[in-house]
């Protein structure tokens, strides 16, 4: 009754290999930028100004940014572990080009899953009598990649008898594709222990170096898979959040990161100059960044906010409306996407939300499998991620890599939300 199987397509989704290329060409670029950023206060205090004046979860994650910083940082190596999602556009002309959808850069999960949809869609084709077509599958292994960015942070935290933390929600769905990466470290010898915020409200302790020790037990690294919306918080847990970034561990990510991951630094990503300021001499990585970028709008107060909110609410279907959300299922679409901006739009309230252009792929046919439900053949939609993982110790980056893909793929009839969310299915890039 309790155990299910991961949804997944019958078969795979073609995906332009021009694309799949493009999308892994950019990764290392967006990692660098991630961690550029996550080093910028004055960038992110003026980016988040207008946002955490009106919400209060990033209001609250970015207190705690500012007093961690204040007391000095006690971390000094950094790993990121993030997801660059992409759909394709498929322009007047009908050519598909690569659109960032948004970059996840805490919790970005179904690596581990996806590290055995390859060898179920192998199968399908084979059973089909499509040998040819299943060995034309591209390997891929992301549990691998994410896990060996957990080791070598470990082995630089430098303390043979710390543990590697997993924080994991109160009700964890997805524990499978958390085992996949965690069995990566068991095999290579590393320790692994798997808590939520409620244990390290009662068990988590820093020193006079502010080592973090959950009962006694030294912890090298935190990898959250929990913490990225507010439900994930009350008054203790956000306790044990500023416990952990108070510490000396590695996070995963710590809390600059995690901010760095707002829709609303994506949306003043985009203004023009900004990359350049963030990325002083790299003008290749952001030219091929800045590629990828969809039209992305300011609903500041002001002039700017005002025609911006303006054209949104005259042509709702151009856009999507985004909250300072994560998880899926939080963007406004279409009717009620004007319904919503025509309430708010004279009022301070609008700044929670960025406007988007409305990416328009192509679809194809596939089934999608969902257990309990009946298979029917639906129009769907793919998304690509590319997983990053990057190391800093100190100001040196030590190691900067595209670690794999996901394919997720959702029908038509639903304008938003992942796997998580019940919505999209996992799936295999079947380049073409
Ligand atoms: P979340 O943080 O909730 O995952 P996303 O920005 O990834 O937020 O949006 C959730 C989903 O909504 C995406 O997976 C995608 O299906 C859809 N979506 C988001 N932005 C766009 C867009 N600009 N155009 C079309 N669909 C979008
Ligand atoms: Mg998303």
């Amino acid at each position: 009754q309790v155990v299910n199987y991961a949804p997944f397509t019958l078969l795979p989704s073609t995906v332009p290999s021009a694309l799949f290329e493009q999308a892994y060409a950019v990764q290392q670029d967006f990692n660098l930028l991630v961690d550029a950023i996550s080093q910028n206060k004055e960038f992110l205090e003026h980016t988040l100004a207008s946002t955490i004046k009106v919400d209060d979860f990033t209001a609250r994650l970015f207190r705690i940014y500012t007093q961690v910083l204040e007391e000095g940082l006690a971390q000094s190596v950094f790993l990121g572990i993030n997801r660059s999602d992409y759909m394709f556009d498929c322009g007047v002309d009908g050519t598909p080009a690569l659109k960032q959808i948004e970059i996840n850069t805490i919790a970005a999960s179904f690596g581990g899953l996806t590290s055995r949809t390859v060898a179920v869609h192998g199968q399908v084709l084979k059973v089909l009598g499509k040998s040819k077509e299943a060995s034309h599958l591209l390997p891929n292994n992301p549990s691998k990649g994410l896990a060996l960015g957990i080791v070598k942070a470990w082995e630089l935290y430098g303390s043979q008898s710390a543990v590697v933390m997993f924080l994991v929600e109160e009700v964890q769905r997805n524990i499978f594709d958390q085992r996949c990466v965690e069995n990566e470290l068991w095999n290579r010898n590393i320790r692994v222990i798997r808590k939520r915020f409620r244990d390290v409200f009662e068990e988590g302790s820093l020193d006079d170096a502010k080592r973090l020790y959950m009962d006694g037990q030294e912890v090298a690294v935190v990898y959250y898979r929990e913490g990225y919306v507010p439900k994930n918080y009350d008054q203790q847990n956000w306790e044990a959040r500023l416990l952990l970034e108070r510490s000396r561990a590695v996070k995963c990510p710590d809390i600059a990161t995690q901010l760095a991951g707002t829709k609303k630094v994506q949306q003043e990503l985009s203004r023009p100059g900004t990359l350049e300021r963030l990325l002083p001499g790299h003008a290749e990585a952001v030219a091929r960044i800045r590629a990828t970028f969809a039209g992305l709008y300011s609903l500041d107060m002001g002039e700017e906010g005002d025609k911006i909110a303006a054209m949104a609410i005259a042509d709702p279907d151009r856009f999507v409306l985004k909250p300072q959300r994560e998880g899926g299922g939080n963007n406004l679409y279409g009717e009620e996407l004007r319904q919503v901006l025509e309430k708010i739009r004279d009022s301070p309230e609008r700044t929670s939300y960025i406007l988007m252009d409305k990416i328009k792929p192509q679809p194809a046919i596939n089934y999608l499998l969902r257990a309990y439900s009946p298979l029917q053949v639906s129009e769907c939609v793919s998304e690509l991620g590319i997983f990053g993982v990057y190391i800093r110790q100190g100001k040196e980056m030590v190691m900067n890599r595209a670690a794999g893909h996901l394919l997720r793929t959702k029908a038509i009839e639903h304008a938003d939300g992942g796997v998580a969310a019940g919505v999209a299915v996992l799936d295999t890039p079947y380049l073409v």
